[in-house]
């Protein structure tokens, strides 16, 4: 059990979406139903789907972001929803979020370097000169200037903005991080290069990621394991190699039908 750092043991996520007068609930969506997953520590798990498979939602609950309807997540087999003071504190440091609008988690009216720093002052880690030293070590491993600390979001490119959303997780030293669909709106080659500096991240760190993304050609090379999501439900889960060149479900087989075959033996995304 150990071994795994984290786990979904029959996550339900149900979403009122109309109620009667009298508030009783009258529309429910079930967005994530009965979910079982583990990720080992250390490695990347791809959860795919289609659109509006419940994904999202899985992410946040793993995230500790939504409160699931039933069921529990597990972080180094401790109960996240048993946690509070102190250990909760711990949770929210040790896991981050990166998702494809960094607009969302970024505030346009604070300089990049006073959004990297906000974690550490939130977490009351350092002092103000140890959290500016290391915002300026942070910035220059994800490719960034010093000079960039200064500046605001919307005066960056989408994939520096990513590279600052990363900057921004990483500050806290976290042990996992959920990515949902973090690279799916950037272009060809600057999406090679945010998911190159995921991997030497996750290498240098031993990172373990929960990788959201839609698109199977990414996933095919930065997944240890694949995860398939269809109307709320996992409907298939295993090996990266495993899923792609041998699925056992006709949903996985129609899914991957579409993608086009990358250079055979790579392991690293490029363009
Ligand atoms: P995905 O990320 O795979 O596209 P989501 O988790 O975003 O899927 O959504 C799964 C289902 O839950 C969809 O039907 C969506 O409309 C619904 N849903 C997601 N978030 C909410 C919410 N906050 N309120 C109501 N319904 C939601
Ligand atoms: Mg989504």
């Amino acid at each position: 059990m150990t071994d795994f750092i984290l786990q979904a043991e029959g996550v339900t996520k149900d979403y009122v979406v109309a109620r009667s007068f009298l508030g009783k609930p009258t529309r429910v969506v079930q967005a994530v139903r009965g979910v079982n997953l583990s990720i080992a520590a250390g490695t990347t798990l791809a959860l795919v789907g289609e659109s509006g498979s419940g994904k999202s939602t899985l992410g946040r609950c793993i995230a500790g972001l939504v409160r699931p309807s039933a069921g529990k997540i597990r972080l180094a087999g401790h109960d996240v929803r048993q946690l509070s003071g102190a250990s909760l504190l711990s949770f929210r440091r040790q896991v981050q979020t990166i998702f494809q609008d960094p607009y969302s988690s970024l505030n346009p009216r604070r300089t990049v370097g006073e959004a990297i720093m906000d974690g550490m002052v939130i977490h009351k880690l350092y002092t103000p000169e140890e959290r500016h030293a290391r915002m300026l070590g942070l910035l220059a491993r994800v490719g960034l200037q010093s000079d960039h600390a200064k500046r605001f979001p919307h005066q960056f490119s989408g994939g520096q903005r990513q590279r600052i959303a990363i900057a921004r997780a990483l500050a806290l030293e976290p042990r996992f991080i959920v990515a949902d669909e973090a690279v799916s709106a950037l272009d060809v080659s600057v999406k090679a290069q945010v998911l190159d500096l995921l991997a030497d991240l996750q290498a240098e760190k031993g990172l373990t990621y929960l990788f959201i993304s839609h698109d199977l050609g990414v996933v095919r090379h930065i997944a240890d394991r694949v995860a398939i999501m269809a109307a709320g439900e996992l409907i298939e889960e295993g090996e990266c190699d495993q899923i792609f060149e041998a699925p056992v479900e006709g949903y996985t087989r129609d899914l991957i039908a579409a993608v086009p075959r990358p250079d055979p033996g790579r392991r690293r995304f490029r363009a």
